[in-house]
């Protein structure tokens, strides 16, 4: 028999934010190994473990290859065309009987890892032409968009820390060691930090827990969860009180607004409410006002609490008070090759906030969606406009979203739901049809969204590494199919098969490379097939102020709506916090939200669905470690082996998000067999950030207790 020779092939790792570089050994069909690309210019040879794990996910025997449909709990396989027709009919039955806001959308975050899904997907899921979208957006990120939105005029010109030029990294709720970035591409985090502290720098981290990335910094504070606002206000009062404010050559406006908000916040009033020394608060924001090259990055902690809204406005406002936005080693733009402002408004994105409310909860739409709170309440609610059909795409809500066990009850009651999912998981289960597509490495990619935060200007294309079974389809292909039924081409009558021939025939391809040919570094496709290791573009340049979308040309620094909001903060702080514990979340290197528990090389080890708690909180409540310990809110309770550590703080309990795998109907072999449990069945949907609308994923009071 012949022996097809192993080859290797170069391509960016499209699981998470940092868009490593990979190197792809494969024979014939088989993945032979995944290691990091020691050619590409931008991570350098770093992966993380779940690099590794994309050949589990591609010969995962779970993986569906052909579309389902389910007869009660029952799955059977049917051929692509009649699964097509079966969706556009439900879904052309539903809207033509109850209107377009019946039909709702779900996104989930790996979206922004896949073109076609940026492209194509996005053209179908706003052919639906709903009120009721809805995505990751507003359980991870939202308050950083909206600050974007206020401030700088568009909610895609988030600014990212130019880490490899700040000598002073002060890092809010963030653990990018685990991460790797967020709102911030930036592969091989460990080398980047050790960098600042090789070059006199120095790095500080304030987070309720001592994090991986705390652990090698120079300094670390704990912070009360959900105080991120009360302790930024004071680090403002701070540089206006002892007159350390310079904004630069960056126009800015509402300086005196800012002033006067901050005034009320003095570090002594902020310490008793943060759990941070005045004194550490007022060195802290000496330190970044006096350092030249300095950041403060803010992330997940920041923005999903009750004062997320806030604690966004006020990261971006003291780096642009302290002269460190748009500035090297600050916090500064990207000048991506494919130019997101340029493009989102092609693919159907608007930018704009509160310009209508939901239905039921009065909750603030955000770029045309609703925050994932108001889901389970549109589902459940009677009356016009309300949800019978559900459209959701790579994602799985049910594990990622507060209140898990409503919003699946709510899901159990749908007239209609199909999934473009290659899982039959937590969500997934409860669709009438599942539309899989190819597998990861059967698509091509282009890191349209990502790039646009990476920390250096940076461009890479991947080619499929297999081609995609003639009996499989790209999600691109998915969506293509089902516009054609349901979208504007479905009036052309026969015409239509010819525009989804030609659109197919162009693919996600076409939009990219003109998108390129147009952007800022006038790139092509095929200067980029040329470079398999990816294109660096040069450090992050000063764009200001003409990247600024304001109609005054200005940074917004005191936009009414956040001031408006300080007296919510103050009212919450009048009285001195309570003393039971609060929960938060964590990230783990080798989890991806509740994606990636399917790989054995993962989960295997030591369980990692475990609750951490100070030694004295458990010793108050006679927690043993290893022993379980039941979790329990308004919204639930859960039970969890225990892990006791001085690395939390007193009073906070954290417990990682995306597992609860052992709900029945499941069809993941390895994660059912290490499932863990849903932190987000015991989170209160209704505690939201007012302003926002996002979810209060940390901060939530938990009673914990011996089983
Ligand atoms: S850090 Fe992210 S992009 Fe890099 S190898 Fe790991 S999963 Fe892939």
């Amino acid at each position: 028999m012949l022996r097809v020779m192993a080859t290797t092939v170069y391509r960016a790792c499209p699981l998470c934010e940092a868009t490593c570089g990979i190197a792809i050994t494969i024979d014939g069909d088989r993945v032979v190994s995944v290691r990091g690309d020691d050619a590409d210019p931008f991570s350098r040879g770093y992966v993380c473990p779940k690099a590794a794990a994309l050949a589990d996910l591609h010969h995962d025997p779970d993986r569906l290859q052909r579309p389902v449909v389910r007869d009660g709990s029952a799955w059977r396989t049917v051929e692509w065309d009649e699964a097509f027709d079966l969706v556009a009919r439900r879904l052309r039955e539903i809207r033509v009987a109850h209107g377009n806001d019946a039909i709702a959308v779900y996104q989930g975050n790996p979206t922004a890892h896949n073109l076609g899904l940026m492209t194509y997907g996005q053209i179908l899921l706003r052919t639906f032409r709903t009120r009721n979208m809805y995505s990751a957006t507003s359980l991870d990120q939202l308050p950083h968009m909206l600050a974007a939105l206020l401030m700088f005029g568009n909610q895609l010109l988030m600014a990212v820390p130019d880490i490899d030029r700040s000598d002073l990294f002060v890092c809010l709720g963030a653990n990018p060691l685990a991460s790797n970035g967020s709102i911030m591409t930036a592969p091989d985090m460990r080398r980047r930090l050790r960098a600042i502290r090789e070059r006199g720098g120095r790095v500080v981290v304030i987070d309720p827990r001592r994090t991986e990335t705390a652990a090698r910094a120079d300094r670390h504070l704990f912070l009360r969860p959900g105080t991120d606002a009360v302790l930024l206000l004071a680090m403002i009062e701070t540089v206006f009180a002892e007159r350390l404010v310079k904004t630069g050559r960056v126009p800015v406006s509402g300086v005196d607004e800012l002033r006067r908000v901050a005034a009320d916040w003095p570090a002594e009033r902020a310490a008793p409410i943060t759990g941070v020394a005045a004194a550490d608060i007022r060195e802290l924001a000496r330190a970044l006002a006096t350092t030249p090259r300095a950041v403060l990055y803010g992330r997940i902690g920041v923005c999903t609490q009750e004062f997320g809204g806030l604690a966004a406005w006020l990261c971006y406002a003291l780096n642009a008070l302290t002269g460190h936005l748009d500035e090297p080693g600050g916090l500064m733009f990207t000048t991506p090759a494919l130019d997101l402002l340029q493009v989102a408004p092609l693919l159907g994105y608007t930018n704009g906030f509160a310009r209508w409310t939901s239905r039921v909860g009065r909750k603030p739409e955000f770029g045309g969606e609703l925050p994932m709170t108001a889901l389970a309440e549109e589902i459940e609610t009677p009356g016009a406009g309300q949800i019978r059909a559900l459209v959701t795409s790579a994602g799985n809500p049910v594990l990622s979203a507060p209140g898990g066990r409503r919003l699946e009850r709510a899901l159990a009651s749908l007239d209609f739901m199909v999934s473009i999912d290659p899982y039959i998981n937590a969500t997934t289960r409860l669709a009438h049809v599942i539309l899989p597509p190819a597998s990861l490495l059967e698509r091509s990619h282009y890191d349209a969204a990502l790039n646009a935060f990476a920390v250096r200007n940076i461009a890479k294309y991947s080619p499929p590494t297999f081609e995609r079974p003639a009996h499989a389809r790209h999600d691109w292909e998915i969506c293509l199919a089902l516009w054609r039924r349901l979208g504007p081409a479905s009036k052309l009558g026969p015409a239509a098969r010819l525009v989804e021939r030609v659109l197919r025939k162009l693919g996600p391809e076409a939009i990219i490379d003109l998108a390129l040919r147009t952007g800022p570094h006038r790139l092509t496709l095929r200067r980029l097939r040329a470079a398999p290791h990816g294109l660096d573009l040069g450090p992050l340049e000063p764009r200001l102020p003409g990247r600024l979308d304001t109609p005054d040309a200005t940074v917004h620094l005191a936009p009414r709506e956040y001031v408006a909001d300080v007296a919510r903060l103050a009212a919450r702080h009048a009285s001195p916090p309570g003393g039971g514990l609060v929960l938060i979340g964590r990230r783990d290197l080798r989890s991806n939200n509740s994606w990636m528990h399917n790989s054995q090389r993962l989960v295997k080890g030591p369980p990692r669905c475990t609750l951490l708690i100070h030694p004295d909180d458990a010793a108050s409540r006679g927690l043993a470690d290893g022993a379980l310990a039941r979790l329990s809110t308004r919204a639930g309770a859960i039970e969890l082996p225990v892990e006791i550590t001085d690395t939390m703080m007193r009073g906070v309990v954290s417990v990682p998000h995306g597992w609860g795998h052992g709900r029945s109907g499941i069809r993941l072999q390895v994660a059912t067999a290490t499932p863990g449990q849903s932190v987000n069945d015991i989170i209160d949907p209704s505690v939201i950030d007012e302003l926002s609308g996002t979810s209060a994923l940390t901060g939530q009071p938990v009673d914990v207790a011996a089983t």
